[in-house]
């Protein structure tokens, strides 16, 4: 299948390690993770994947501002940033909530890099933010630029394409190593990462799991959010691979108190992944899927994987953010 042509940002292929000690303390069980958290310092993390393919769209378009949102703690919104500078290009940031004094983590970064920024109410964010996006490029565009906006995560079309590739990267690996996966893992915040994963495993007929741990809403929403992204990015290849929503695995009950919400249990369980592994993982995403996961096999649910990749999908900006919880 050919996929569309994409920029080369990210350090790749991208390192797969094994657990040893968490392994050896769950027992039964080898987990292994992708550290997609290494795919550069600026870019670092699993956007960066996606924006390969988004942003050279967006070149191929003779685009000069790259326009997107989220969280004011957003990984995709700094990496986004971070592209746009490394290519002489500018980027507008449609940021969630109203702007904080501590100016840290991703924020910190966003503004070093350069973006500009205007922040939305959460209700504006919810109901009407591709509205926003789309008024803010037309604007730049009345003022002689060309505006290209990516959704929320790059969840879209042609940023599923980023962990195609990444699929088809672990597949290599695979040979490398000598044994394949029985499940991959990953995080689902905006869907676009579990439904590269799951194309590529579908079109190469793979026999892996793929399962994903929602961070907000819930499985329904995802089923039919994937099952969106994947028709887009059908568009692409011209090529539509059959698929039933059931097929799509997400694993409810590790949201927690709702996005980018910590709880103490879950901060103490990064902190103590942290010592054990010497692994950081996120606040947002990776450490309530990794807890969702160390979770679901203390409970028996993943008994028939024994061999299991975590695709740490970045994040680490997001821990400066919550500092003040470690230390209860
Ligand atoms: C965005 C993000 C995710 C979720 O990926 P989606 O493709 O949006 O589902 C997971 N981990 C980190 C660190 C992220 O920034």
């Amino acid at each position: 299948m050919s996929l569309p042509s994409a920029l080369k940002f990210a350090n790749l292929p991208t390192k797969i390690e094994k657990l040893d000690r968490l392994s050896k303390e769950l027992g039964d069980v080898e987990i292994y993770i992708k550290r997609d958290d290494q795919t550069g310092t600026e870019i670092s993390g699993n956007k960066i994947r996606k924006l390969e393919f988004a942003v050279k769209e967006a070149l191929e378009q003779k685009c000069d501002y790259l326009i997107t949102c989220g969280g004011i703690q957003s990984n995709h919104a700094r990496a986004t940033a971070a592209i746009a500078a490394r290519l002489g290009l500018k980027s507008y940031l449609v940021l969630r909530g109203t702007r904080e004094d501590d100016i840290e983590g991703n924020y910190f970064l966003d503004k070093i890099l350069g973006a500009d920024i205007k922040f939305i109410a959460p209700e504006d964010y919810r109901e009407r933010r591709t509205d926003i996006m789309l008024e803010l490029a037309d604007e730049l565009n009345r003022k002689g630029h060309k505006a290209y906006v990516i959704p929320e995560g790059a969840s879209n079309g042609i940023g599923t394409f980023g962990y195609y590739r990444a699929m088809e990267e672990i597949l290599k690996q695979e040979v490398d190593l000598g044994f394949k996966f029985d499940a991959i893992v990953t995080a689902v915040g905006s869907g676009g990462t579990y439904a590269g994963l799951f194309y590529a495993n579908l079109a190469y007929k793979n026999s892996a799991k793929i399962i994903g741990f929602n961070v907000c809403d819930d499985s329904s929403y995802f089923k039919e959010r994937i099952k969106n992204i994947l028709e887009d990015s059908f568009k692409y290849t011209g090529e539509r691979i059959e698929f039933s929503k059931d097929d799509i695995n997400i694993m409810d009950g590790y949201v927690g108190k709702g996005y980018a919400i910590s709880s103490p249990e879950e901060i103490r369980f990064i902190h103590r992944f942290a010592k054990l592994e010497g692994i950081i993982l996120d606040p947002v995403y990776t450490g309530k899927a990794m807890l969702g996961l160390v979770g679901e096999i203390e409970k028996g649910k993943l008994k028939h994987y024994r061999k299991i990749l975590f695709i740490h999908t970045g994040g680490i900006f997001g821990v400066f953010s919550k500092k003040d919880m470690f230390f209860l």
